[in-house]
C-alpha cells in the first residue's frame, strides 16, 4: 500500500547545523543587502557559499547523512510559512527575499510579524499568522533548490521541514479571525500542501525527509495528540513518498511517542539528552521493532564533550529493540558556535572538555563507528539512565534550598521608607538601563580588547559617555537616572567577564534572530566574584547628579540562561552560585550609597520547563535565587526588576514572589493589553508597564503615551505606577531616544496635572 523507502537511513546524522557562517558571513551579507550595498545576486551567492561550506565540511567529517534546508536567510519558521504560502498580502514583494524580510522586519507601513523565543532557547522565531481563510499553497522551491545544489556537489541530502503540527501550534490566529479560532483547525488543508511538497521532493529523488515536531515535547491535549496521529497516518499513506523521519526535541516525547510509533513513519528522532526518559519508553514499545530510531545522544544545546560510554550503552539498548539505530544529535546544532579550534584564548584545560558544532559532528561519527564495531550478538546491557545530571549530588557551594522567604521587611514598610528617602514625584519616569551604543563606543571597546587602546583611555571614553547620558536625562527631566551601561558589550557577557568560573569565546557566535548573534559565555567552574563589578561606574554617574541613579545588574537566572552552563552540577546550584555573586554586588552598591538597584531577569520565563509538571519546582528555585540575590538590601534600598514580557498570568505569580519593589515589563507591543490582564489590578507592588515600544524606530506621541499611563491608572493606585520604555534603549539611535523620552516625560507631566 505505502511506498517504503528503499534505502535504509545512513548510520550517522545531525538534525541541523549553524547557518550564520563561521565568521558571521551571513550577518554581513544580510546587513549589506539591507543597506543597499549588496544586490540580491550577491546575497544569494553568499547563502550558496555557506550551504556548500557546511555540506562539504559535514561530508569531510565523515557524517553519513547530510541535512539540507537547514539554512535560512532569516528564520526557519518564516521559511516554513513561505513554503506553504502563509504570507499575508501586505508583505508580498516581487522578490521572495524581500517578502521574507518584510515579514521579519516590517516596512512600507506594515509592522513586522511578532517575534518570540523558540521553545526554551534564546533563539527567536517569527510567529506566522494563519486564519480561517488562509489559502495554503505548496511553494517547495527552497527545499527543492537546496537538494539540487547539494546534488551538483555530488551529495545527497535529507531536506528538513518544520512539521505541520508544530507549524500550526506556533502560528497565531490572524488578527480579525473569529474568537476561539485555532490555527490547528487548518491541519487538513495544510497536510494537502505538505503532501505536494513531499511529492516534489520525491520527484527529486530524495530518499528521506525530516519533519521537526519539537512542539510534541510540551504538554499536548488529547485533541492535539489525535491531530499528530492523523497527520502522520495521512502523510505516511502518501504513495511514492520519501522515507519520513519525525524528530521531537528539547525534551521527552512522552505521550506523543506511542502516537508517532503507531503511524507509518519509518523513523523517529529522540532527544536522549534532555528527554532521557524516552529511552526506556521507546525500548518498551513493540512498534519500535519496525522503526528506525534516530538517537540524539550527542547534546545540541551544551558545549561539553559527550560521555561516550553512557551514550554507547543507550545506543546498544536501543539497537537490541529497534529496527535500526542511527547516531545523531539531540536537536539541531543551530544553538552552538561552529568550532572550538577557532578559540585560542580559553583557560588551560578547558578546551579539551569542549565540543562545538564541528566537534559534536565528529563525536556522532565516532559513536556510529563504535556502535557498528559491537557485534549484534554481543550481550545487551540494561537500559541506562541518560537524563542529564542524573546521579549528581546537590551539595556544596550554592546548593539549592531552603531558599529564603525574603528576609526583607514587608513591602508597605519598605515603600514608606523608600518614599521618604527618594522623594520622587507621582508617576516617576525612568528607563530600563541601556542607552544607545554608538559606533565610536563599540570601536573603542574593540580597540581596547585588541590592546590598541589603553585601559585609562578606554575608561575615559566610557566616563564621557556616562556624562552624556546623565546630562541628557537631566535635560529631558527624567526622575530616576541610569548610567546607560556603555561599558557593557552585553548584559550577560559583561558579568561573565568579571566573575570567576566563566570563560568567554572570541568567535563563539550563536544566532539569536536574523542577523543578530550572541556569544554565550561558558560557565565551567565555581562562580565567584573577584571584586566589585559595577560599583565604580554607578558611583561615577551618581557623582554627576542630585537625582537618584539606579545601579544596574543582571539576575542569576538570566546569566545562567544566556550562558552555556556546567552539566556536572544541578542547574539550581549553578544559579545559586551566581545569586551569591549578585548579592555581594548589591551589598557593595548599597554601601556606596546607591538608593535603587535594578536586577534584571528577562530570561525568567525562558527557562520555564516546557511541561507543566516541572514548573512549580523551577519557579521555587528560580525565584528563590532571585531573592537570594536581592534580599540582603535594606528597606530603604529600592529593588527594581525588569522582565521583557507581560503575559500577566505568568507575571503575577512569579513577580509577586520575586518581591521586588518595582517591576518594569513589556507592554507597548501588546497594545496596552496589560491593564486588562487578570491579576494586574491589585498587583501589590510598584509596576512600570512599558509605554514606549523600543523594538521599533517609531517615536510615540505624547497623547498616545498619556493614554497608556491612564489605562494603567484605571487598575492600579497612582503611587504604584512608574513610567518607562518597555526595554533597554541600546539598539535605538540617540535621535529616536531623545524624541521618545521627551514625549514620555511630557506625557507623565500631563497625566500628573490631571490627577
Ligand atoms: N538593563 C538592560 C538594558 O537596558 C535590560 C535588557 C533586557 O531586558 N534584555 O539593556
Ligand atoms: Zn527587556
Amino acid at each position: 500500500m505505502t511506498a517504503v523507502p528503499t534505502s535504509p537511513f545512513p548510520a550517522s546524522t545531525v538534525l541541523g547545523y549553524p547557518r550564520i557562517g563561521p565568521r558571521r558571513e551571513l550577518k554581513r551579507a544580510l546587513e549589506a543587502y539591507w543597506q543597499g550595498r549588496l544586490g540580491v545576486e550577491g546575497l544569494r551567492e553568499a547563502g550558496a557559499r555557506l550551504r556548500e561550506g557546511t555540506w562539504l565540511r559535514l561530508a569531510e567529517l565523515g557524517l553519513a547523512a547530510l541535512p539540507s534546508n537547514t539554512f535560512s536567510l532569516y528564520d526557519h519558521v518564516l521559511d516554513a510559512a513561505m513554503m506553504v504560502d502563509a504570507v499575508p498580502g501586505r508583505y508580498r514583494r516581487p522578490l521572495p527575499e524581500d517578502t521574507c524580510f518584510a515579514m521579519a522586519r516590517g516596512g512600507e507601513g506594515a509592522a513586522p510579524l511578532r517575534m518570540t523565543k523558540w521553545f526554551d532557547t534564546n533563539y527567536h522565531y517569527l510567529v506566522p499568522q494563519v486564519g480561517p481563510g488562509t489559502r495554503f499553497r505548496a511553494v517547495p522551491g527552497k527545499p527543492v533548490g537546496e537538494v539540487r545544489e547539494a546534488r551538483a556537489l555530488g551529495l545527497s541530502t535529507r531536506p528538513v521541514l518544520l512539521g505541520p503540527v508544530t507549524f500550526l501550534l506556533l502560528c497565531q490566529a490572524e488578527p480579525g479571525a473569529a474568537e476561539g479560532f485555532r490555527p490547528l483547525e487548518r491541519l487538513d488543508d495544510l497536510l494537502a500542501v505538505y503532501e505536494q511538497v513531499l511529492g516534489a521532493l520525491a520527484a527529486e529523488g530524495v530518499a528521506w525527509v525530516q519533519l521537526d515536531e519539537p512542539a510534541l515535547v510540551a504538554d499536548r491535549s488529547p485533541g492535539e495528540l489525535a491531530a499528530v496521529g492523523e497527520a502522520y497516518r495521512r502523510l505516511g499513506g502518501l504513495r511514492g513518498r520519501p522515507g519520513l523521519l519525525v524528530a521531537g526535541y528539547f525534551g521527552e516525547l512522552g505521550a506523543a511517542l506511542p502516537v508517532l510509533a503507531g503511524t507509518p513513519v519509518e523513523a523517529i528522532g529522540l532527544d536522549l539528552v534532555r528527554g532521557g526518559g524516552d529511552l526506556a519508553a521507546a525500548c518498551a514499545l513493540p512498534e519500535l521493532a519496525g522503526k528506525t530510531v534516530v538517537a540524539g545522544v550527542v547534546g545540541g544545546r551544551d558545549v561539553w564533550r559527550t560521555d561516550q560510554e553512557r551514550a554507547l550503552a543507550g545506543l546498544l539498548a536501543l539497537r537490541a529493540r529497534a529496527g535500526r539505530v542511527v547516531v545523531s544529535t539531540s536537536c539541531s546544532l543551530l544553538h552552538l558556535p561552529y568550532d572550538v579550534d577557532a578559540e585560542d584564548g580559553l583557560p588551560a584545560g578547558l578546551r579539551e572538555r569542549l565540543a562545538f558544532a564541528e566537534q559534536k559532528v565528529a563525536e556522532v561519527v565516532e559513536l556510529a563507528g563504535r556502535l557498528a564495531a559491537v557485534p549484534v550478538d554481543a550481550p545487551v546491557p540494561g537500559v541506562p539512565v541518560l537524563a542529564a545530571g542524573a546521579g549528581v549530588p546537590d551539595a556544596g557551594r550554592g546548593a539549592a534550598g531552603p531558599w529564603p522567604a525574603s528576609g526583607r521587611a514587608p513591602y508597605e514598610v519598605r515603600a514608606a521608607a523608600q518614599a521618604a528617602r527618594l522623594r520622587l514625584p507621582a508617576l516617576p519616569v525612568t528607563t530600563i538601563g541601556s542607552f544607545p551604543q554608538t559606533g565610536e563606543l563599540r570601536a573603542a571597546r574593540a580597540a581596547f580588547s585588541a590592546g590598541e587602546l589603553g585601559a585609562g583611555e578606554y575608561e575615559e571614553r566610557v566616563r564621557g559617555e556616562i556624562r552624556r547620558v546623565v546630562e541628557l536625562q537631566e535635560r529631558l527631566g527624567l526622575d530616576v537616572l541610569v548610567h546607560g551601561e556603555p561599558e557593557r558589550n552585553d548584559m550577560v557577557q559583561y558579568f561573565a567577564e568579571h566573575l570567576e568560573g566563566f570563560a568567554v569565546t572570541r568567535h563563539g557566535w550563536v544566532q539569536s534572530y536574523g542577523s543578530r548573534c550572541v556569544r554565550p559565555p561558558i560557565l565551567y567552574g565555581e562562580v565567584r566574584r573577584r571584586g566589585p563589578v559595577t560599583v565604580g561606574w554607578t558611583r561615577y554617574a551618581q557623582s554627576l547628579t542630585d537625582r537618584p541613579v539606579k545601579g544596574m545588574l543582571t539576575g542569576p537566572v538570566t546569566i545562567a540562561a544566556w550562558s552555556f552552563v556546567r552539566d556536572d552540577v544541578p542547574l539550581p546550584r549553578v544559579v545559586g552560585q551566581i545569586a551569591e555573586a549578585v548579592r555581594e554586588e548589591v551589598a557593595d552598591l548599597e554601601a556606596a550609597g546607591v538608593a535603587i538597584v535594578q536586577v534584571d531577569e528577562p530570561a525568567l520565563r525562558e527557562l520555564m520547563p516546557l511541561r507543566a509538571a516541572g514548573r512549580a519546582e523551577y519557579l521555587a528555585w528560580a525565584v528563590g535565587a532571585y531573592r537570594r540575590a536581592t534580599s540582603g538590601a535594606g528597606e530603604r534600598t529600592q529593588i527594581h526588576t525588569h522582565l521583557c514580557y507581560s503575559e500577566a498570568s505568568e507575571i503575577v505569580e512569579a513577580i509577586d514572589a520575586l518581591d521586588a519593589d518595582v517591576t518594569s515589563v513589556e507592554s507597548a507591543r501588546s497594545q496596552g493589553r496589560l491593564p486588562a490582564e487578570p491579576g494586574v489590578a491589585g498587583f501589590g507592588r510598584g509596576l512600570g508597564p512599558g509605554v514606549y515600544d523600543i523594538h521599533s524606530p517609531r517615536v510615540p506621541g505624547v497623547a498616545e503615551v498619556a493614554g497608556g499611563i491612564e489605562a494603567v491608572l484605571r487598575v492600579l493606585p497612582v503611587e504604584r505606577v512608574w513610567v518607562n520604555p518597555d526595554c533597554g534603549l541600546k539598539t535605538r539611535t540617540y535621535e529616536q531616544v531623545e524624541a521618545a523620552l521627551a514625549n514620555m516625560v511630557a506625557a507623565a507631566r500631563l497625566v500628573r496635572e490631571r490627577l
